[in-house]
Order: structure tokens, then sequence, then C-alpha cells
């Protein structure tokens, strides 16, 4: 699949480490019914709650409570974008390849010039095209997928179009998930859900743990709602410069990951559960979607 050459070196040595630490029966989303993955109360939140900036989480607060909508910043309508784009262009070469587009050369001449779905995409999110780097990712993905499609071809020359599409682009894209079993949203959207039972997660900002966390969310939201093992997880933090670049990290969705991720959960439903302000910190980062909400008034 063109998401991921290296996918199976990269499973091959995450598997020893889980041969090492496995991972616990009662930390799987599937054992909803009791702690510690049993809900603790009503409240379901969003798996974005667990990568809050806010270090008091009076952003939750301010979302739950308050009911304030958060005020996207051109950096987090930037990552918006990379997501719709990765998602149009996938679904439309998917379309493509059924439709008789099933060769590389094909797939170039028919899109690699036709750059209406970024174009769209930076136009309703209201993103500055030439800035968002937006055309580079669709021409990376188009280019990525003609070659995967030809080298696909090239080895098996026989094949159908149902196994060109299931061999060069990934099954799920923005998987949707009932995370209501384990405390979660009942509209849970995964970027990726490969049939290795990984889950993955694009982003467009810095590498934070909180990334971990939440992966480790939709991991478990996955085993409650579909009654299966995910056992690692892939994030992929795009850079665009003068090139396009995936940087993968795999990890195993491990025991810790798994109980840091419930006290979180944990923690953040008994905030909404108790209405109370949790207060604000010393000092607010500019660039939280909530600044202008919290430091009214302020310069
Ligand atoms: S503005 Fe400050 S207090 Fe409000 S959510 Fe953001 S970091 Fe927290």
């Amino acid at each position: 699949m063109f998401l991921y050459g290296d996918i199976e070196k990269r499973v091959r040595a995450l598997r020893r480490g889980l041969e090492v630490n496995q991972i616990s029966g009662e930390l799987r989303g599937y054992s909803w019914e009791r702690p510690p993955i049993e809900p603790i109360n009503d409240v379901k939140i969003s798996v974005s709650d667990i990568n809050g900036i806010c270090p008091t989480k009076r952003d939750v607060y301010v979302k739950y409570i308050l009911k304030e909508k958060p005020k996207l910043n051109q950096y987090m309508l930037r990552g918006l974008a990379y997501h719709k784009v990765i998602r149009d262009t996938i679904a439309s070469l998917k379309k493509a390849v059924y439709h008789g587009c099933d060769t590389g050369e094909r797939i170039v001449e028919e899109f690699f010039f036709n750059t209406t779905i970024p174009e769209k995409i930076c136009k309703r999110l209201g993103v500055d095209l030439e800035c968002s780097d937006c055309f580079k990712l669709y021409r990376y993905i188009v280019l990525q997928v003609s070659a995967k499609v030809d080298e696909i071809l090239s080895k098996y020359p026989d094949i159908d179009v149902e196994n060109i599409v299931g061999l060069a682009l990934p099954p799920f894209v923005e998987r949707k998930i009932d995370g209501s079993l384990v405390g979660l949203s009942k509209f849970l959207s995964l970027d990726v859900y490969t049939p290795h039972s990984i889950v993955m997660d694009f982003k467009s900002g810095y590498e934070r743990d909180e990334h971990l966390l939440s992966l480790t969310g939709y991991a478990l939201a996955l085993e409650a709602d579909d009654e299966v093992d995910v056992n690692f997880g892939f994030l992929i933090y795009i850079r665009i410069n003068k090139n396009v670049h995936f940087n993968v990290k795999g990890f195993v969705v491990s025991d810790e990951l798994r109980r840091e991720f419930l006290e979180m959960r944990d923690e953040i439903a008994e905030l909404v559960d108790s209405g109370i302000d949790p207060g604000k910190p010393t000092e607010c980062p500019k660039y939280c979607s909530y600044y202008g909400v919290c430091n009214e008034g302020d310069n």
C-alpha cells in the first residue's frame, strides 16, 4: 500500500516487542463491561480532548460546560486541509481505478495537473493556496499511488481492478467508529485502518506524547466496536518543505499507554461531570483555540 511501503518490516520489529510485553486482556477495549475500561460515568469525550494543550484542562470546561466553539488558527486549518486532501484524493483515485484509470500512466495523466481537489479544499477552508502546500501533498499522493499501481501490475500482470485498489490503496480512510462503549464519542473518525489491525493518524504539527494517547483511544474504541485486537499504532507526521515527507512513528499499543489513556479519559470525564471551572494556568499559549474566550478583555 502506498502509504507505508515498508510496513511489514516495521510490524515485524514491533511484533517482537509484543512477544516480550503482551497486552493484558483486561486492558483491551472489548473488556468494556468492567473496570478499568468501563467508563466511570455517562460523559462521552472526543479523542481530540486527550490531545488538549491547556495545562489545567480548562479547554474541556470551555468546550463542554460553556459550550464555546474553538477558533481555528492557520496551523489548525492547515492540518485540517492536509487531512481532507489525503481523504479526498484517495477516494477519487479509488473511484478512477474502478472506472478504468488502472495504470500508473493513466493516473498521472488524469490527476497530476488537475488540481481541482486541493483547490476546492483550500477555498472552502480559507487556507492560502501558496502557503498551504496542499498542491504538493496532492501531487505526492498521486505519484505514490501511480508508482504503487505500476509495481502491482508488474508483479501480477493479470490482476483485476478490485485487487489493484485493495493492494494499492488503504481500505479505510476516515473509518467511522462508535467509541461510546469506552467513554468516547459515538462518531469517531480514524484516519486510516489497515488489514494488519493497525490504527494510523496523520499529524501536521510537532510531535507530542499525547498523540500516542489519542491513537491509543482509537485502538480501544475499535477493539470495543469490532471485538478485535489492535496491537499497533502508527503516527504519520507530515512535513512539507521542498518535498513532502511522511515521518512514520510506529509503536505497540502497550498496557502502559492504555493505562495512561484511561487515566486521562477518567480525569476529563470527572471534570465535565463536576462542571467545576479548573481555572487558568499562569500563562496561556496565544495559539490556543480558546484564547479569546478565556482571555477576553486582556491585551
Ligand atoms: S486559553 Fe488558556 S485557560 Fe483557556 S483553554 Fe487555552 S490554555 Fe486553557
